[in-house]
């Protein structure tokens, strides 16, 4: 039996699963993370921790954890968690991959189409009574998806899940960037590995999937959206702070690029000044991308199946540094 802190709502079926394996569950069942006193505070204790990708658990965390084992974030990203400090001392990290990859494609997708065909802006126009007349090139004119190219930056998981989509749905050729050459993919959708900049000069439509790293931090800034199509379409379904979002702004309103659509945000749930109010072509949302009932139920499925496997001793099947802790 060990102490557990879940220390934001993640529904009854995951808290239960870890009370029916005999541990002793503190259960914070609120939407908002705790500040990192308070968090500092509530990991006393804890062998195992249940977090979200809105909790900082950092070096401060675990200096007041002396018991801290196991921690199983509930997103794939894990930007959030030090996991260097936390193998430095012994602790199991784990992540969800898989379960929430279609559902994410699908949102990046959903996205990109939205952009392209300007259906917020059409619904809108409705709602305020703007139809009138048909016209043959009305003030929404759209762009075609069918045949054009998708860049793909960072082919892992969901990036190829969204070029599937893309090639295998709307015909598009797909360029993408990546650490490795991903043959599997290349051999099943064409796709074709290049360098950054000649994704940027060739894309119609961007899609970043890579995760939020040093490497990636303000990888796309003013300078990065000069180098895309003045008719390129970018799409950021990963981590906010990929995007420099005041560059973002300076390029819609210059008509570097055409349009944006955003699931995350670089100070979320802050809004970059500016960002809200701007209303042509930049579609938000609130990071959706894996929140369907079915995929966030998996995640803390696969997250709590984490944990208990890791405090059993055994290896946690998505474990991030159990080859380092041996
Ligand atoms: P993944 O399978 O690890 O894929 C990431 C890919 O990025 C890998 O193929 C990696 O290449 C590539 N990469 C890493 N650093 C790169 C760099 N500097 N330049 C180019 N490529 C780079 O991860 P995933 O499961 O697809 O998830 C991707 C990210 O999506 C997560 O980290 C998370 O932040 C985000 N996400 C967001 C939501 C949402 O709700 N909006 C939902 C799920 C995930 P190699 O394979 O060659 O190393």
């Amino acid at each position: 039996m060990a102490n557990i802190l879940i220390t934001q709502h993640i529904g009854g079926a995951g808290v239960q699963m870890l009370r029916e394996a005999r541990h002793h569950v503190t259960y914070r069942d609120k939407t908002e993370p705790m500040g990192q006193a308070e968090l500092q505070t509530a990991v006393r204790h804890a062998e195992g921790l249940v977090c979200l990708l809105t909790d900082r658990v950092d070096t401060a965390v675990f200096d007041a954890a002396p018991q801290l084992k196991m921690i199983a974030n509930v997103a794939v990203g894990y930007d959030n968690i030090d996991v260097r400090a936390a193998t430095a001392r012994g602790i199991l990290v784990s992540n969800t991959p898989d379960v929430l990859t279609e559902a994410t494609a699908d949102h990046a997708f959903a996205l990109l189409l939205a952009l392209a065909r300007r259906l917020p802006e059409a619904d809108a126009y409705m709602r305020a009574g703007k139809y009138e007349k048909f016209e043959m090139f009305p003030p929404l004119l759209g762009l075609d998806v069918y045949g054009k190219t998708l860049g793909i930056v960072g082919m892992g998981r969901i990036g190829a899940a969204v070029a599937r989509r893309g090639a295998l749905g709307f015909g598009m050729k797909v360029l993408y960037t990546a650490n490795s050459v991903k043959t599997a993919v290349e051999q099943e959708l064409g796709a074709q590995k290049v360098t950054f900049p000649q994704l940027l000069h060739q894309s119609d439509f961007v899609s970043i999937n890579v995760p939020l790293t040093p490497e990636t931090y303000h990888l796309f800034t003013l300078d990065t959206f000069r180098q895309m199509k003045p008719t390129a379409c970018l799409i950021n379904t990963a981590r906010g702070p990929i995007i420099k979002e005041d560059d973002l702004l300076v390029a819609l309103r210059q008509g570097t690029i055409w349009g944006a659509a955003l699931d995350v945000f670089e100070a979320e749930p802050e809004m970059t000044p500016g960002l809200a109010d701007y209303h042509d072509r930049l579609l938000l949302a609130p990071h959706l991308g894996s929140a369907t009932g079915e995929t966030r139920r998996k995640m803390v499925e696969t997250a709590v199946s984490n944990l208990l496997a890791g405090l059993a001793g055994q290896t946690p099947p998505n474990a991030l540094n159990a080859e380092q802790l041996v």
